[in-house]
């Protein structure tokens, strides 16, 4: 009999536990410890933002559906992993949680042991990596269900005020140069525009698309080709004809330096400073691991031996420093095991990618001052969909 922890019950943490429970023999044990109590389809959030869905209909409580399939769920956050033990008498490997929500068990800590972990963690979404950004700040986000419902709301106030007679101007992209996930916000501006025609307002509004990709349509995957009516198209073609016919505007390879109300002040890869006004913004955050940290059975801090120094998760990807020109489809991981400890697994977002797919760019000013290039700070699914045009740290 094997004790499974899933960490996490988002794609992956869900989609792990799911697999796991009708896999594994009966009196093997699939746990997941997850903070929150529901469920979110994060890419339907898109639709959300726009006021065209609402919460309930992109997400749903967790605590039925585990059990029905009798896996034990905790509403709890990781903390720390102890790989060889907790200390020097408990020597099973375990992973410290602290119990969230409003029950009676809310803020208590427990070890909980494990013989299999599954980090299946996700992003931490770095607001705080651009001062100002977010919704604690002076810009909105879909990246979750509320975020998504508070960006409706200031959508709703803006609509009443170009019916009005008043103009607005809606900037929506990528908060930070370090992105990723450009996609999302690409079809939140998609939404956004089409919401406004379907409203009556759209002659009232500027809507401008920031993003650090380097040319538009590169999705952080140095673009695609698409074949559409017998024609194959680059995606830069594609995403520029979009956005020529609906009017939106565009700004590529930019980073946002810091957010004040009204004001993105960002900086493009030639390193020319510029003011972008708005009077509503949906810029996505970058991404960090969540935090989690590693210690020895005597208290050691080792979590250097688990986690990159971004906080993704490092897996049986090949993380050898080279150039852009010697990255391979193979250094990619294979089994998302962990090097370090075979028992511990990372899927989804939280395992650390050894580099991005798009090329990474420094600006004019890290060339000038002879900084070595900051790789952008990756995400992404197993797919190996990966990073991004601009880097900056
Ligand atoms: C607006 C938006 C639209 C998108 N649209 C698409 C799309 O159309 N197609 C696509 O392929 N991708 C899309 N994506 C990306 C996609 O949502 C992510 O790739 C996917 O959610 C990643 O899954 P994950 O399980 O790794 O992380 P998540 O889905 O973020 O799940 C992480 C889980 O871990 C939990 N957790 C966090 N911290 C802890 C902790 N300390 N301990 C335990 N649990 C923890 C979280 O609560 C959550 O349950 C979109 C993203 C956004 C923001």
């Amino acid at each position: 009999m094997a004790k499974v922890v899933v960490l996490g019950a988002g794609v992956s943490g869900h989609t792990a536990a799911a697999f796991l429970r009708k896999w594994l023999k009966k009196n093997d044990e699939v746990v997941v410890v997850s903070p929150e109590p529901k469920y979110n389809w994060i890419p339907s959030n898109i639709w959300v933002g726009v006021g065209l869905m609402n919460k309930d209909q992109v997400t749903f409580p967790l605590a039925p559906v585990y059990e029905k399939h009798q896996i034990p769920f905790k509403q709890a956050r990781a903390i720390a992993i102890y790989p060889d033990g907790r200390d020097l008498e408990h020597r099973q490997p375990a992973v410290e949680i602290e119990y969230t929500g409003t029950g009676a068990r809310a803020g208590q800590r427990e070890f909980l042991p494990y013989d299999y972990l599954i980090n299946a963690t996700g992003p931490k979404l770095n607001f705080g990596a651009t001062p100002g950004l977010g919704p604690t700040g002076h810009t909105l986000s879909v990246c979750t269900a509320d975020h998504a419902v508070e960006t409706a709301h200031v959508l709703k106030e803006k609509i009443d005020r170009m019916k009005r007679g008043e103009r607005q101007r809606f900037v929506v992209g990528t908060g930070h140069g370090a992105c990723t996930c450009e996609g999302a916000a690409f079809e939140y501006v998609v939404n956004l525009e089409f919401e406004l025609r379907a409203k009556g307002v759209r002659d009232k509004a500027d809507i401008v698309f920031l993003t650090n990709e380097y040319e538009l349509g590169d999705f952080g995957v140095n673009g695609m080709h698409i074949r559409m009516g017998g024609y194959i198209t680059p995606s830069k073609i594609f995403a520029e004809s979009l956005f020529a016919e609906r009017g939106i505007e565009w700004i590529t390879r930019a980073h946002v330096r810091n957010v004040e109300p009204g004001i993105a002040r960002i900086e493009t890869l030639d390193g020319t400073l510029s003011d972008l006004k708005f009077d509503m913004a949906m810029l996505l955050p970058p991404f960090t691991g969540v935090g989690l940290k590693a210690y020895s059975p005597t208290g050691d801090d080792i979590s250097d031996r688990l986690f990159a120094p971004n906080g993704f998760m490092k897996v049986d990807a090949d993380y050898a420093k080279k150039s852009f020109a010697d990255w391979k489809a193979s250094d990619w991981p294979k089994t998302y095991q962990s090097p370090a400890y075979k028992n511990i697994f990372a899927a989804g977002i939280a395992f650390a990618p050894p580099h991005p797919i798009s090329q990474p760019r420094t600006t004019a000013a890290d060339r000038s001052f002879r900084r070595r290039p900051r790789a952008p700070a990756c995400h992404q699914r197993s797919s190996a969909r990966r990073s991004l045009a601009t880097s900056w740290g």
